[in-house]
């Protein structure tokens, strides 16, 4: 138990920044002198309006999105999105291809899989528990899409560049990286994101998605689980998730108008990363459990001597007020997630603590 804010490392739900969570609080009672919170407004209001439009205008501008791209948002988190993808994109007939890069695009594959849609494995990592990214691809030239998670989340592991595919737009999971790089669009159709790592509470599922997939998609599906439902009633069909949207649109605030775009975001996200996997490879008893040139910014996967150590390891840090450094139970380990929140004063913190728990351990 602690009254002060911990340096936090979670994996999702994660660390927001805290000048976003002040607006909340400062706001909450009485939003824009409406005499109600977030919570309480209508969301046929004027008032909300204002929210979602900012939402959708700040994530346009930020990735430079193009009049082709619909901004929507959708809730059953980043999973219904493994089951929204092929429902409304592969009609009989259609194929897709798959890159297995983890849990989660695993999770993605399967899920087309048991609804019967004809999906084609075309690289997988698993080989070396998904410890690295596949490189030189050759892809199915009559696939839909291809389906890649950008950044594993789990694994550690993270595509710094993406496939050339030959045209077949990409549909990506970027779940625990989006808005933490630009990104050349051109080549994706959609990408989806569950917003509990960088962009707010958990529940809520950004969804961009380009015009030509969205005119394709099936229309014999229920009209909550179709995109193009939300696509023409700017994702308020039924009631949004309010809260998240307007914590998103806080979040993208904060990354024009504080952290300067996302250029700088970038930046930050390298600048922090590298002081950590230095910090890991000049040190014998770290060791980084991802190939060099697959190493994800966002989540520091590591391991120590031995597994009593590493539970050592995680206790204490909590002990000096760092959270969320334990790994994920299917792979065991440690894991530090330093997503765009994530502030210089907890790297260094991480890497102080890193230091004195070898000396007393080593
Ligand atoms: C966390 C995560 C998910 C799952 O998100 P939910 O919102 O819990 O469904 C999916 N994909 C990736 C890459 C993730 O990091």
């Amino acid at each position: 138990m602690t009254d002060q804010r911990i340096y936090n490392f979670n994996a999702g739900p994660a660390a927001l920044p805290l000048s976003v969570l002040e607006e909340i609080r400062s706001s909450f009672l009485n939003f824009k002198n409406s005499g109600m919170s977030i919570t309480e407004i209508s969301h046929r209001s004027s008032y909300f309006d204002g929210v979602i439009n900012d939402a959708v205008k700040r994530a346009k501008r930020l990735l430079k999105l193009s009049d082709r791209y619909h901004v929507l948002f959708i809730q059953g988190g980043a999973s219904l999105q493994f089951a929204m993808v092929p429902m409304n994109l592969l009609s009989k007939g259609e194929t897709a291809d798959y890159i297995n890069t983890g849990t989660w695009s695993t999770k993605a594959i399967n899920e087309a899989q048991n609804m019967g849609k004809s999906v084609h494995v075309v690289a997988s990592s698993e080989d070396k528990n998904f410890s690295y990214i596949p490189r030189e691809i050759s892809f199915n030239k009559e696939s839909k899409f291809v389906h890649l998670t950008s950044n594993n989340t789990i694994k550690g592991t993270q595509f710094s560049d993406f496939p050339d595919t030959g045209g077949i737009p990409i549909v990506a999971d970027m779940s625990s990286d989006i808005f933490s790089r630009p990104l050349d669009m051109e080549k994706f159709g959609m990408i989806y994101a569950g917003a509990q790592k960088n962009l707010g509470p958990s529940g809520t599922c950004m969804v961009i998605i380009r015009k030509d997939l969205l005119d394709s998609v099936n229309n014999d599906l229920p009209a909550m689980l179709k995109y193009s439902t939300y696509s023409s009633k700017n994702s308020m069909y039924n009631t949004p998730p309010c809260f998240g949207i307007y914590t998103i649109s806080l979040v993208l605030k904060w990354i024009e108008e504080q952290m300067g775009g996302i250029d700088k975001v970038e930046e930050h996200n390298i600048t922090k990363a590298d002081l950590i996997y230095d910090h890991i490879d000049a040190s014998s008893f770290y060791k980084a459990t991802a190939e060099k040139d697959s190493r994800s910014l966002m989540n520091i996967t590591f391991r120590l001597p031995n597994e009593d150590l590493e539970k050592t390891f995680v206790e204490q840090a909590s002990k000096r007020g760092l959270g969320g450094l334990k790994g994920h139970r299917s792979v065991g380990g440690c894991r530090a997630s330093i997503y765009n929140a994530a502030t210089m004063e907890s790297i260094y913190a991480l890497i102080e603590f890193m230091e004195s728990f070898e000396k007393e351990n080593k």
